[in-house]
């Protein structure tokens, strides 16, 4: 590992001036289980090191404001996955939250640096997809709020620009009685990235979306507002059908160490299918769970 100088500023325009002095050669620190492995390996050689912990305008709150539910960029996923009201009407982020890593790690990442670490693999940001999740961040041209689906470019890169922060994640409320599931497969819990990473959310509308992460440079939002699959009555033929065609962008890595992209495909029709029929029982439920 490089040598590099570790500075925790206190005010926020103080990180962000030290990111715009630096420039590539600054990286900020959340919870820094993305950030000190790469550290550590030789990715990245960063010369100096921001720690965000110690700044007074940033917090890891969960709380309701202007019709959002707004997660504070220090939150953790221990936090996020216990939260009542996550549970509740974003059930699914809550589940993959839960299955982030171990209890160590979920105790120290953050759901902003889930996303801004921008995994394709990353378990939480299907679910922020499928809600239409925005991001809330402040730079040197100041503060902006940037839907999530913008965000992603590939592994590694986001559009965010230099010398930005994330402060917020916001969840808009859901308009209509949504549920929804998240399901991943992995090689081994707690210790690897997925396989399939992916959340399903059905509203009383008939509006079924899904998100999924690992088959591709970046993870993907797609939409059925036909009906068929939100409809508990239509066969598993035509909804197989239907994902068929709405997976159709599904590009998984060759070269990946973890599954073939065979395997990929086949796992992500398999969760694709059982998500929806969870995600179906638990609208006709009514309840979270
Ligand atoms: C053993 C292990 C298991 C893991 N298992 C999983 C898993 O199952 N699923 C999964 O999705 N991930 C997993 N991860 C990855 C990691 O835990 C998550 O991506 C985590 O949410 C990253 O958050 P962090 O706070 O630790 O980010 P950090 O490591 O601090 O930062 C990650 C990146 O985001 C940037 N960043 C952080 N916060 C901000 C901000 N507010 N504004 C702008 N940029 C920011 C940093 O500069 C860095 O580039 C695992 C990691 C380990 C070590």
């Amino acid at each position: 590992m490089r040598a590099f100088t570790y500075e925790r500023p206190t005010r926020l325009d103080d990180a962000v001036a030290l990111l715009a002095a630096h420039g590539p050669d600054a990286r900020l620190l959340a919870g820094g289980t993305d950030l000190i492995i790469r550290l550590r390996d030789g990715t990245i050689r960063p010369r100096v090191v921001v720690d965000l912990k110690r700044i007074a305008a940033l917090d890891g709150d969960i709380r309701e404001a202007d019709g959002a539910l707004r997660i504070g960029a220090l939150a953790v996923m221990t936090d996020i996955a216990a939260d009542a009201r996550i549970r509740r009407d974003y059930e699914a982020l809550a589940e993959a939250a839960a299955v982030v890593g171990s209890i160590q790690i979920r105790n120290r990442a953050t759901l902003a640096g889930n996303v801004c670490n921008a995994s394709p693999a990353a378990d939480t940001v299907p679910s922020l997809l499928v809600y239409g999740a925005r991001v809330v961040v402040t730079g040197p041209a100041g503060v902006r709020s940037v839907p999530l689906d913008e965000v992603f470019v590939r592994s590694g890169v986001t559009t965010l620009a230099a010398g930005e922060i994330v402060t917020a994640i916001e969840l808009p409320r859901p308009s209509t009685r949504c549920r929804s599931v998240h399901v991943r497969r992995t090689r081994r819990r707690g210790h690897d990235l997925a396989s399939v990473t992916l959340t399903c959310a059905i509203d009383t509308d008939g509006l079924t979306r899904l998100a999924y992460g690992s088959l591709g440079p970046r993870p993907l939002l797609v939409a059925d507002d036909t009906g068929l699959l939100a409809d508990p009555s239509a066969p598993d033929g035509a909804k197989a059908e239907r994902l068929e065609t709405l997976f159709a962008a599904a590009s998984p890595s060759a070269r990946s160490m973890r599954a073939s992209p065979d395997y990929r495909l086949a796992m992500l029709h398999v969760l694709g299918l059982r998500a929806v029929g969870t995600a179906i029982e638990r609208l006709a439920r009514g309840s979270a769970g």
